[in-house]
C-alpha cells in the first residue's frame, strides 16, 4: 500500500506509461473476450479511474473473473493515454488483487438510479454512490473553511458544551440527559423526580445553542466563535430541520447589528467563492444532476449585496404582495418558510436580511429597540430554504436584560453569571449561529436536510 497513489492525483498525471497503484471499489466493471474494464473509486474525487484488463494474459484474465460491483481491488498497472471520450488517461492493468469480492447481483447500489428515501435506508454503502461522496467532499471542504475563516479574522475557537443546565432559545425543544432509570418511574401518578440523585444534581440538557457560553469568551476574548453540534427535539418532520445539526456561532464584542450583517454577508460570500474554485468537479455534478443553474446562481450571489429590510417592511412586501399564502401574514407574526421563499424568490430574487423582529417572537436576550416593541434580531434568508441565519445584537443593558427576563417568567437564578457578564466590564456585542446543514444544502441543491449529514436523526430515526 506504501506507493499507491489516490485516484484523484492518477487522474492529474500525465500519461507517460509510470508504474503506478491505486486501490478502491468497482463501481463497474465491463468483461469482454480480448479486453475487460473495471471503474474504480476510491472517494477522493467524483471521477473513477479506468482499469483495461487484457485477456490475453491468463493470470490477469483469471484474477478479474471474479471480480464484480461492490468489490474492493488493487490494481497496479502502467498510466497510459486513454483512447475513451470519458477520460484522459486510465491503467493498464499488469497486476490485480482481489481484496474483498462483493456478490454483485446481491449488492444493494445497482447502477441504475437509486431513489434518496431508498439510499437512506442504507446508509452504510450511500456514500459510494456519485452524489453522497460530493456531499462528504464539499462538507469537509466547507468545514476547514469555516475555521480558515475565522481564524485569519483573529476569531478564537472555542469548544463550548454539549450537555447544559440552560436552554438558550427558551424554545422547550430540549432532549433531556439523566442516569435515572426512567423506566423504574412509577407510570401511574407523575411521579417527582428527586434531581438530587441524578448525575449533575439538577436537570440537564443537550444544547440548542453554543451563543451563552460563546458570550462568555467573547467578553474577555473579543472575538470568538464555536462550531459543533447542536440537538432540538422539533417534532416537526420537514425537510430543514434535523434534530442533531451541526451549528457555526460567532460572537464579537463591540459590534452592533450593522457590524453583525456585514460579517454574515461576508462569511457567506467568502464560503461560496472557495468552494466554487475548489470543489469545481463536484459542484459542476450537483449543478447537473440535482439543481440546475446552481453554480451560476451561486456565482451572483457572491458578487451581489444582500438586500437588507426590516421585519416591517417584509410584512408590507409580502401584504402589497397580493400572493396568497397557508399561514397569515401580519404584523406580530413569525414569519413562515412560504413567506421567507417569497420574500428571496419573487420579491428580492436572493438572499435577504431580515432585521427588528417583534419582540414578542424573538428569544430574552436580544437588544430592545427604543421603539418598545422590536429587537435587534436579524435572519439571513435565501431562495429555496428560507432562514440560513439567525442572529442578533445582544442585550448589553443589565436593567433592560434583567426586566425582560423576569418579564417572560424566567428564573433569574438560572442566568446569574449571564447578569453577572452585563455587571462587569458590559459591551456591546453581537452573533449568528448558520445551520451548517441548510448551508450545505444551499450549497448543492440538495432538497432533503436528512440527505446532506452523514447520519441523520429525526424523529422516530436513529439508526446507524
Ligand atoms: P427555524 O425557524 O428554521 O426552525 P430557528 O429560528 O429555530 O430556525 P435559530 O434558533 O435561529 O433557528 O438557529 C440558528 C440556525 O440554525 C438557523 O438559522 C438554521 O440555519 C439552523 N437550524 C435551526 N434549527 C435547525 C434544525 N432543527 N435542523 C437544522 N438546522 C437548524
Ligand atoms: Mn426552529
Amino acid at each position: 500500500m506504501q506507493d499507491r497513489v489516490r485516484v484523484r492525483d492518477a487522474l492529474r498525471a500525465p500519461a507517460d506509461g509510470r508504474r503506478i497503484t491505486v486501490a478502491g471499489w468497482v463501481r463497474t466493471k465491463r468483461a469482454g473476450k480480448s479486453v475487460s474494464f473495471l471503474e474504480i473509486n476510491d472517494g477522493s474525487c467524483l471521477s473513477n479511474i479506468q482499469a483495461t484488463i487484457d485477456g490475453a494474459d491468463r493470470e490477469l484474465a483469471a484474477a478479474v473473473e471474479p471480480v464484480s460491483t461492490g468489490a474492493s481491488v488493487v490494481v497496479t498497472g502502467t498510466l497510459v493515454e486513454s483512447p475513451g471520450q470519458n477520460q484522459a488517461v486510465e491503467i493498464a492493468a499488469t497486476g490485480l488483487v482481489l481484496v474483498g469480492p462483493s456478490p454483485g447481483d446481491e449488492y444493494p447500489l445497482q447502477k441504475k438510479r437509486h431513489s434518496f428515501e431508498y439510499l437512506r435506508e442504507i446508509a452504510h454503502l450511500r456514500p459510494r454512490t456519485n452524489t453522497f461522496g460530493a456531499i462528504a467532499r464539499v462538507r469537509n471542504h466547507i468545514s476547514f473553511a469555516i475555521h480558515r475563516f475565522f481564524n485569519e479574522r483573529g476569531f478564537l475557537y472555542v469548544h463550548t458544551p454539549i450537555i447544559t443546565a440552560s436552554d438558550a432559545e427558551g424554545a422547550g425543544e430540549l432532549f433531556q440527559v439523566t442516569t435515572l432509570e426512567l423506566e423504574k418511574l412509577p407510570g401511574s401518578s407523575s411521579p417527582q423526580v428527586d434531581y438530587g440523585r441524578d448525575f449533575f444534581g439538577r436537570p440537564a440538557f443537550l444544547t440548542v445553542s453554543g451563543q451563552l457560553n460563546a458570550e462568555i469568551y467573547a467578553t474577555a476574548m473579543d472575538r470568538v466563535y464555536t462550531f459543533g453540534p447542536t440537538f432540538r427535539a422539533e417534532n416537526s418532520n420537514t425537510t430543514r430541520h434535523l434534530a442533531e445539526f451541526w451549528m457555526i456561532e460567532p460572537e464579537v464584542s463591540f459590534c452592533d447589528i450593522h457590524g453583525n450583517m456585514d460579517l454574515a454577508e461576508e462569511f457567506l460570500k467568502v464560503l461560496i467563492r472557495g468552494l466554487l474554485a475548489e470543489c469545481e468537479e463536484d459542484m459542476a455534478f450537483f449543478d447537473q444532476r440535482i439543481e440546475k443553474g446552481l453554480v451560476e446562481s451561486l456565482r451572483s450571489v457572491a458578487e451581489s449585496d444582500f438586500n437588507r429590510i426590516t421585519y416591517t417592511e417584509a410584512v408590507e412586501a409580502l401584504t402589497n404582495s397580493g400572493a396568497s399564502f397557508e399561514y397569515p401574514v401580519s404584523w406580530g407574526r413569525d414569519l413562515q418558510s412560504e413567506h421567507e421563499k417569497f420574500l428571496t424568490e419573487e420579491i428580492y430574487r436572493g438572499p435577504v436580511i431580515v432585521t427588528d423582529y417583534p419582540r414578542d417572537i424573538k428569544a430574552f436576550y436580544m437588544k430592545q429597540n427604543d421603539d418598545g416593541r422590536t429587537v435587534r434580531g436579524m435572519d439571513v434568508l435565501v431562495p429555496r430554504l428560507g432562514e440560513i441565519i439567525g442572529g442578533s445584537q445582544r442585550e448589553e443593558n443589565l436593567d433592560a436584560l434583567e426586566a425582560r427576563i423576569v418579564e417572560l417568567g424566567l428564573e433569574r437564578d438560572d442566568y446569574w453569571w449571564y447578569l453577572e457578564l452585563r455587571r462587569f466590564g458590559t459591551v456591546p456585542h453581537s452573533g449568528f449561529g448558520l445551520g451548517f446543514e441548510r448551508f450545505i444544502q444551499y450549497c448543492t441543491g440538495m432538497q432533503n436536510i436528512r440527505d446532506v449529514i452523514p447520519f441523520p436523526r429525526t424523529p422516530g430515526n436513529a439508526a446507524f
